[in-house]
């Protein structure tokens, strides 16, 4: 049996997603909270900040993928329009179109004709979606769907600081949510390299950089702020 490859970029848009909520999550939040805790307010502030930054993140980030991937779909489902009053009004010229796009692949004209006109008898919008614009009909990206996913997400990625802020002494939130962090990290990015089907050497270390690199100059600046208050 003929060995065939799995391509993990085209696993849909919710993983893609949920790996960027998570992300967005666990920085966004464990900066939060360091930032608060350098300036040592004691652990109701840091707290309710965290908690706040929590709900805050998760619901803008559901918005905005909500509204990102709604306005995707418009476009996508005008293309399909386009398309199938196309396919009415002249289908002479769209099976022309699908040939001469095989032929320009490669394929014989007289054999690409009979390509296009069999793809065409059996699915002649999907046939052109497929080609023209490499969508499926049948699977378009749901909003709804991304949009949980990336709520639910960025919650799960911020949980973890929050938790820490709650549990740990006010004192040791920032060493003890700053190691934290890392390990997520490091988990986040491997799995999102995985996902990707790229090499961890690569991803991991672009992930974990950014992350700490957000919470560092958080943290100072909340140091400087708790000093000048
Ligand atoms: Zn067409």
């Amino acid at each position: 049996m003929p060995k065939v490859e799995h391509h993990r970029s085209t696993e849909g848009g919710w993983l893609r997603a949920a790996v960027l909520g998570g992300n967005d999550g666990i920085v966004s939040t464990s900066a939060l909270v360091v930032g608060i805790a350098a300036a040592n307010p004691g652990t109701t502030a840091i707290l309710i900040g965290g908690i706040a930054g929590l709900v805050a993140g998760a619901l803008s980030m559901g918005v905005g993928e909500y509204v990102s991937v709604s306005s995707e779909r418009d476009a996508q489902l005008a293309d399909l329009d386009l398309e199938r009053k196309a396919l009415k009004e002249d289908p002479e010229a769209e099976l022309q179109e699908l040939t001469d796009m095989y032929v320009e692949r490669g394929v014989e004209p007289d054999l690409a004709r009979q390509v296009a006109a069999q793809l065409m008898r059996h699915d002649a919008l999907g046939a052109h979606m497929r080609e023209e614009l490499g969508l499926d009909p049948e699977d378009l990206t749901s909003p709804v769907q991304a949009a949980v996913a990336s709520t639910v997400s960025f919650a799960a990625g911020a949980l973890p600081a929050v938790i820490v802020a709650a549990l740990v002494p006010a004192e040791l939130v920032v060493v003890v949510v700053g190691v934290a962090t890392f390990v997520l990290l490091v988990v986040l990015g491997a799995l999102s390299s995985y996902q990707a089907g790229a090499p961890m050497k690569r991803g991991v270390p672009r992930v974990v950089i950014g992350g700490l690199l957000a919470m560092g100059i958080s943290a100072g600046i909340g140091w400087l702020l708790g000093l000048a208050v």
